[in-house]
């Protein structure tokens, strides 16, 4: 039953007019280097000796490693990478704490890349005005030209865009040479299609609607407010009651706001800020220069819309009423920041003890489980286990194994041409896997069901690790 109410409406799309002023500049610089930082670091080479990959930021899945500059990742080692997100979402809800949504604003890729798509649209289509004249335009050669120029500059950028994020994960001049001979991998050609694709669709076509409808993080950021946030407002005790103005016309009476709609026509979100904070506005300040321009034309103060807190509103209006001079004051120490700072300091206090903690040799050890053990002629028990040898040093690396609380018959490697036990083998920056046997005697193993020790590897230079596990006899008839 249509209750009268809209469940969908069609997309109605957004023609931003371009402004210039010091946000607008802002977004410049910020995209500039954040591209700029995107598309470069996978061409920054780090020389890391010969057994390591020389490019100084890389996610080699097939290698199961992490490079970033000095530091390399195991697959041990993934809680750094936890660690770091949590870093990552607690300093996003501390910025957000103190500057509002700077980040839908300026940083968020789905931000930036809808900012360059426009100013290619911009560039090649026009202004606002032309825009949405050539849209309205039946079918011409200019029209076309234009639409084809558009849209293939933005499946360049994307394209640039989808490559340039499989670039962190393979060498990336290696990468580049397979593209330019056309031998790209399937699996890295499929990441470069669909990153190019949801580049161009997302930055193309869906653009506000990601921030409106699909991302979570615009949902729940109100949590972060509170009255000492700064937003982007409109002053209604300034502006309103609103109207046009003629120049030589009186303001008595009257608001400042002259109902020009320039703050709303240089909305990228389309939204009219002056009905009050929504959620749809990203804090990209656009309408504040939009608005400061205007101000400079009538010759009347900046900042009708600017970059406030709720507290300052609220006290200006109080002020205002009360005549009491208002000043503006902006409160960065507040309980929830000092929380935020002390999480943050928290987890990387713990990240950073882990790290310098961090250890080149690491052992692991399994105990075989089927059979627990293996009763031998001599009625000798043998447990078998299986050892893993990590060796994160540039150096391959000969390991002695020893093993303490136990004083075994006999300790073995399996296999046939297996090293001695205190000869093991790792190469650099690689893992050593050895099936190690080790037999007590039958007059040992029986007095205890379970005996505990504690297997050691250690190079001549002193790497070493331990761990402990047991030797079962348990069951032995
Ligand atoms: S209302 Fe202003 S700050 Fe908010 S998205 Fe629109 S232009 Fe940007
Ligand atoms: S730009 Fe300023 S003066 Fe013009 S409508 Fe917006 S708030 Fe009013």
């Amino acid at each position: 039953m249509n209750d009268g109410v809209v469940y969908f409406e069609k997309q109605k799309k957004i023609y931003p007019r371009s402004v210039k002023g010091r946000y607008r500049q802002l977004k410049w610089l910020a995209m500039s280097v954040l591209l700029g930082i995107y598309y470069a670091v996978p061409w920054i080479r780090w020389d890391r000796g010969p057994h390591a990959p020389n490019q100084a930021v890389l996610i080699d899945m097939p290698a199961r490693r992490a490079y970033f500059f000095n530091i390399e990742l195991w697959p041990q080692e993934v809680y750094f990478f936890a660690g770091l997100m949590v870093l990552a979402a607690v300093g996003l809800f501390f910025v957000t704490s103190l500057l509002g949504r700077v980040w839908c604003g300026y940083a968020c890729p789905q931000t930036v890349w809808t900012d360059l798509f426009v100013a290619v649209e911009t560039w090649i289509q026009g202004d606002r005005n032309a825009r949405m004249k050539l849209d309205k335009s039946p079918l011409s050669l200019e029209k076309i030209w234009k639409k084809t120029l558009t849209h293939a500059l933005w499946v360049v950028i994307a394209l640039c865009t989808g490559g340039a994020w499989v670039f962190y994960f393979v060498d990336a001049p290696t990468l580049l040479d397979q593209i330019r001979h056309f031998d790209v991998s399937y699996m890295a050609g499929s990441w470069i299609l669909g990153l190019t694709a949801s580049t161009y669709i997302m930055a193309g076509y869906a653009r506000e609607q990601v921030c409106i409808y699909m991302c979570p993080y615009a949902r729940f950021q109100s949590a972060m407010f509170d009255k000492d946030t700064l937003i982007i407002g409109y002053d209604r005790e300034r502006g309103d009651p609103r109207g046009k103005h003629k120049r030589g016309d009186s303001w008595e009476g009257r608001g400042h706001c002259i109902d020009c709609t320039q703050c709303v026509i240089v909305c990228p979100m389309g939204i009219d800020i002056r009905d009050g904070l929504q959620m749809e506005c990203i804090a990209c300040g656009l309408c504040v220069d939009a608005c400061n321009d205007v101000m400079d034309k009538i010759d009347l103060p900046r900042g009708l819309i600017r970059y406030d807190t709720q507290k300052n509103y609220e006290r200006r209006t109080l002020a205002q009423k009360t005549a009491v001079l208002f000043k503006s004051e902006i409160n960065l120490l507040r309980p929830r920041t000092f929380y935020y700072i002390a999480i943050m300091t928290v987890i990387s206090a713990l990240m950073l003890f882990a790290f310098l903690n961090r250890s080149n040799v690491e052992l692991s050890v399994i105990h075989d489980r089927n059979p627990l053990y293996v009763k031998l002629s001599s009625g000798d028990i043998r447990n078998t286990y299986t050892l893993k040898i990590v060796n994160k040093t540039r150096e391959d690396r000969i390991f002695a194994l020893e093993i303490d609380g136990l004083s075994p018959r006999e300790i073995s490697v399996a296999g046939a041409g297996a090293p001695q036990p205190d000869n093991l083998m790792v190469l650099a920056n690689s893992v050593g896997t050895f099936r190690v046997m080790v037999v007590l005697e039958a007059g040992k193993a029986m007095r205890h069901p379970r005996h505990n020790l504690r297997m050691v590897v250690r190079d001549q230079e002193g790497f070493a690790d331990e761990m402990e596990t047991v030797f079962i006899s348990e069951g032995v008839q």
